[in-house]
């Protein structure tokens, strides 16, 4: 697939939000890629990026960064930078973001692709994202790219009192893609679709 063929696809799928269809057309995923899935740049599907993680598949990206845009956040926290390519998508989309990654090599990569794309509102950080950005927080908005059996009780506290939350939550076989909505103390829940993301693993390597 090329990429006007993948914003159609996009479409088709219900992605609607026009900052969102802009922001996927102006970043480039081969530059997010390694060298030998080039060719699959625009599939509209996960790929392995080493360190036995993915980048998302592209209606993944999009339909998380379409559902916290709902929100009107300014600032948002991704945790699972991965290759960067999410936090690109949502550079375009909001003033600033602040994305965790716990595995050094990928943080690194990562980090000189933001630079390289000139990305200034992406600030990267190295760390355990179970415990959140609590020295930047709050977040109008939290994206989480890996999945766990609960929404961790850190990330909820670093929201902002209507703030909201998209992630992945269940286990290897089954996982729902949850939207969380704070509004005040209270959260409500609401299920997005059935997902497929790799596991959120505990401390930093
Ligand atoms: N958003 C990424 C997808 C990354 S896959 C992209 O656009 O490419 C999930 C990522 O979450 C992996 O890079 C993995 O190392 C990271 N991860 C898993 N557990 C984590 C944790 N506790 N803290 C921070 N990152 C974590």
């Amino acid at each position: 697939m090329n990429k006007m063929q993948l914003l159609a696809e996009l479409t088709l799928q219900g992605i609607h939000h026009p900052q969102v269809l802009a922001a996927i057309k102006q970043i480039s995923r081969q530059s997010f890629v390694p060298e030998e899935e080039q060719q699959y740049a625009y599939d509209n599907h996960a790929l392995p990026i080493g360190h036995e993680q993915t980048i998302s598949q592209p209606y993944v990206v999009a339909l998380m960064t379409q559902a916290i845009l709902e929100h009107h956040p300014h600032k948002v926290l991704e945790i699972g930078t991965g290759s960067g390519y999410q936090a690109a998508i949502l550079s375009l989309c909001v003033e600033t973001v602040y994305t965790v990654e716990r595995i050094k090599p990928l943080y690194e990569q990562a980090k000189a692709r933001f630079a390289e794309l000139k990305l200034k509102n992406v600030h990267a950080f190295y760390g355990d994202g179970y415990e959140g950005l609590a020295a930047e927080a709050p977040f109008d908005a939290i994206l989480v790219t890996a999945r766990a059996a609960e929404v961790p009780e850190a990330l909820l506290e670093q929201l902002s009192p209507q703030g909201c939350l998209v992630m992945p939550v269940g286990d290897d076989y089954n996982q729902e893609l949850m939207l969380v909505s704070k509004q005040g103390d209270q959260y409500s829940y609401q299920s997005l679709g059935a997902v497929v993301f790799v596991p959120l693993q505990p401390g930093i390597t």
